[in-house]
């Protein structure tokens, strides 16, 4: 093993422009190694987490389907991997796993260097009910934006969700339908959206929002996001995932190196993936 070889730990995952940023921080900063795909389905995980055990990598990044899995399989969790019971950063240490989530302050680093940090009090929607949902609700309950409301198309998961996060801040599940949310979604701060689902999909009218409302997709490509464009014509404030992608990224590359991360080279390579995979 080089110095600091790392993985980005997932399944479906080869699209991912995560390698191109994170190697082009490493060269950034003069750190050989490497950064690269590890795709295991779920029932080869646990071998993969012996390799990382044994010296195989410095440590990882955890993308779909594994976040709860390697959280559970962790040696000890630090911080938001605690309280969300959810892990995207591990580091190797004396072949002990710690366990990780740069998710929600991802999410909060994104929305403050875009000038979008919500105002406080008016409230805030999270569509999804997934990983990104839940450091969503995370992110947006340190603001604090005021009530936080979930919806899934599976109502059953937003609740789960509040539940799971009940000891940490308050999410009020509410059902996935245009109808039932548009009180909600007239008067909230923040509306993000935290699916794979396009405007198309989402129980969402953007001519209800309120004036001042700042639209968050988690979404980053294909560019521009659809909802971002349409809030946007529509005079609302708005923002992909591509800032919240660089900055939780990132803040793995400090755990993992100890370094300032070498922003602005980062930035530029993302930009430079996401753009190429859409040509
Ligand atoms: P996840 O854990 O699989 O959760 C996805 C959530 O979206 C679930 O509630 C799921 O519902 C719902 N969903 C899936 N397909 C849907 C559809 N067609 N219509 C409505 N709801 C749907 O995934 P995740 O990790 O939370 O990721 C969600 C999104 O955030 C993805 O687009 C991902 O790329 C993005 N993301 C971005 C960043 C970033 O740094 N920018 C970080 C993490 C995630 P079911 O349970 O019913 O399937």
């Amino acid at each position: 093993m080089s110095p600091t070889d790392l993985w980005l730990l997932g399944h479906g995952i080869a699209a991912s422009p995560s390698p191109r940023m994170q190697e082009a921080a490493l060269r950034a900063r003069g750190i050989e190694g490497s950064y690269r795909i590890v795709d295991v389905p779920p029932d080869e995980l646990g071998a993969a987490l012996r390799r990382l055990r044994t010296g195989a990598a410095r440590g990882a990044n955890v993308t779909i389907p594994h976040k709860l899995a390697v959280a559970a399989a962790c040696d000890r969790l630090e911080g938001d991997a605690a309280l969300v019971g959810a892990v995207n950063t591990v580091v190797v240490e004396e072949g002990r796993l710690l366990g990780a989530n740069t998710d929600a302050a991802g999410l909060e680093g994104a929305l403050r260097a875009a000038g979008l940090w919500p105002a406080p009090g008016r409230g805030a929607v999270v569509l999804g009910a997934g990983g990104a949902a839940a450091a969503a609700l995370l992110a947006l309950s340190r603001v604090p934006a005021g009530p936080l409301w979930v919806a899934a198309r599976r109502e059953e998961a937003a609740r789960l969700l509040a539940e799971r996060l009940a000891p940490v801040l308050e999410a009020a599940p509410v059902p996935w339908e245009a109808a039932a949310l548009e009180r909600l979604l007239e008067r909230a701060g923040t509306v993000v959206n935290a699916t794979p689902s396009g405007l198309a999909g989402l129980p969402l009218r953007l001519e209800r929002l309120g004036a001042g409302c700042t639209v968050v997709d988690l979404r980053y490509r294909p560019r521009p996001v659809d909802t971002v464009a349409a809030a946007g014509a529509a005079g609302l404030r708005a923002c992909d995932g591509l800032e919240m992608l660089l900055h939780q990224g990132m803040l793995s590359f400090r755990r993992w190196t100890g370094l300032e991360p070498p922003w602005d080279e980062a930035r530029a390579a993302l930009l430079a993936a996401v753009d190429g995979m859409i040509r």
